[in-house]
């Protein structure tokens, strides 16, 4: 049956939002997957900063297996175990008292957008609507998450747009603190922007925001769905800024690759979001659930964050080394296991051919942007893992500045 397909199929058959690769990985293990032709890939994306614990790890195939023999699916009429046993493990682990289950970052955001609104009407009054977002941030790509977000090219043509949404840019406290009144129901901020080329939140900027949001009565609202999970080396990003959100989503790494995203805030803020305001078919489902808490308690053991430490280090030590030796990339910013290397001066708008040339090595790495390589691989990834992804990308740039050589001569 899988013969009958090729990439080529795709143009037939999808809707053409995605462009995938001429690649069709068919299996993975650990850090490494390969495609039909049995080539092997090292994985520095992680799935886009999904697949936490690798591919096919046995602890989730064992949760997933052991609940698909069980029950699938009951809808939010009914609670299910592994929904109540992960939304108690969540609490525990975090500042929050309560959590709301979607199958998406996108719709963890929404719920939140949603409960900052009506928290926002219930205790004050209509006046009080204002999200405050920042420039170049993602939140997802429903029509309220594009507009919350800080990128306009996702909200081109899609007019018109629900309002009361104001942009400013990202760690500028004075803007922040010019454009803060009383109609701000919530301020919105990525710990560290992910799409927008992993910059990190400054931790005076996210202090500043949590004090207006208190002086204004305001929700601060913290999208983890990328930061969360482990990557950035505390289980979420928050806990390193020396700030507690209100609210906070978070997905991709959740479920390590099963869909499933959450929203956490306090018993007091949940109250806005009664019986019959909100709701999702599947979120909360028990399938998602039971691979969640798998996944969730595998990397809260210290030999998780002990290999982040050690390979955040390893891997930003080879791109330091690499971005000297060919000048095509500087320094890596970001934390932990999300890490970001921009690109110099004569590669700016360039980052996807360098992800490309890396590919031909046998390497996936993630852009973010035109002008930023991303690393995003899984937590668990191993130093060989490591060090033959750089020597592929060691031989990916070398490729590239000798073919840019080559075509400068000609
Ligand atoms: C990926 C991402 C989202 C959207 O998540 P989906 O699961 O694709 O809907 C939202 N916010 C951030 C910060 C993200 O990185």
């Amino acid at each position: 049956m899988s013969s009958s397909v090729t990439r080529q199929t795709f143009d037939e058959v999808m809707v053409p939002t995605y462009s995938p690769t001429d690649i069709i990985p068919v299996r993975g293990q650990g850090s490494r997957w390969w495609d039909r032709e049995d080539r092997e890939y090292i994985d520095f994306s992680g799935g886009i900063a999904v697949n936490v614990l690798g591919h096919a790890h046995p602890a989730m195939i064992k949760a997933l297996t052991e609940q698909a023999q069980k029950l699938w699916h009951l809808s939010n009429i009914m609670t299910n175990e592994p929904a109540l046993k992960l939304a108690q493990r969540l609490t525990e682990l975090t500042f929050a008292d309560k959590v709301f289950f979607s199958n998406s970052g996108a719709e963890a955001n929404e719920a939140a957008f949603k409960l900052a609104r009506r928290w926002g009407n219930t205790n004050f009054g209509p006046h009080k609507s204002t999200i405050i977002s920042f420039q170049n941030a993602f939140h997802g790509r429903t029509l309220f998450t594009v507009c919350v977000g800080g990128q306009p090219k996702y909200t081109q043509g899609f007019e018109p747009l629900p309002g009361g949404i104001r942009h400013l840019p990202f760690n500028d406290v004075a803007a922040l603190e010019a454009a803060m009144n009383d109609t701000v129901c919530a301020v919105v901020m990525e710990p560290i922007q992910g799409e927008g080329g992993v910059l990190p939140a400054t931790p005076a900027f996210a202090q500043a925001a949590r004090a207006l949001c208190d002086k204004h009565q305001a929700l601060l609202v913290f999208d983890e769905v990328q930061t969360g999970n482990g990557h950035t080396g505390t289980l979420y990003a928050y806990e390193q800024l020396g700030v507690t959100p209100d609210v906070m989503t978070t997905a991709k790494g959740l479920g390590g690759g099963f869909p499933i995203g959450a929203m956490l805030t306090t018993s007091e803020i949940a109250k806005a979001l009664p019986f019959g305001t909100h709701g999702s078919t599947f979120g909360g489902n028990p399938l998602a659930c039971a691979v969640a808490g798998a996944v969730l308690d595998e990397i809260t053991r210290p030999e998780i964050a002990a290999n982040i430490a050690a390979r955040s280090q390893q891997l930003q030590d080879g791109l330091r080394a690499l971005g000297q030796r060919y000048g095509v990339f500087g320094a890596p910013r970001g934390q932990g296991l999300l890490l970001g290397a921009p690109v110099s001066d004569a590669w700016v708008g360039r980052a996807r051919e360098i992800s490309a040339a890396a590919l031909k090595q046998g390497l996936w790495v993630l852009v973010a942007g035109p002008d930023t390589l991303r690393f995003a691989p899984a937590l668990n990834l191993t130093e060989q893992d490591v060090a033959e992804g750089l020597e592929r990308l060691d031989r990916a740039l070398a490729t590239l500045v000798a073919d840019g050589k080559a075509s400068a001569a000609a």
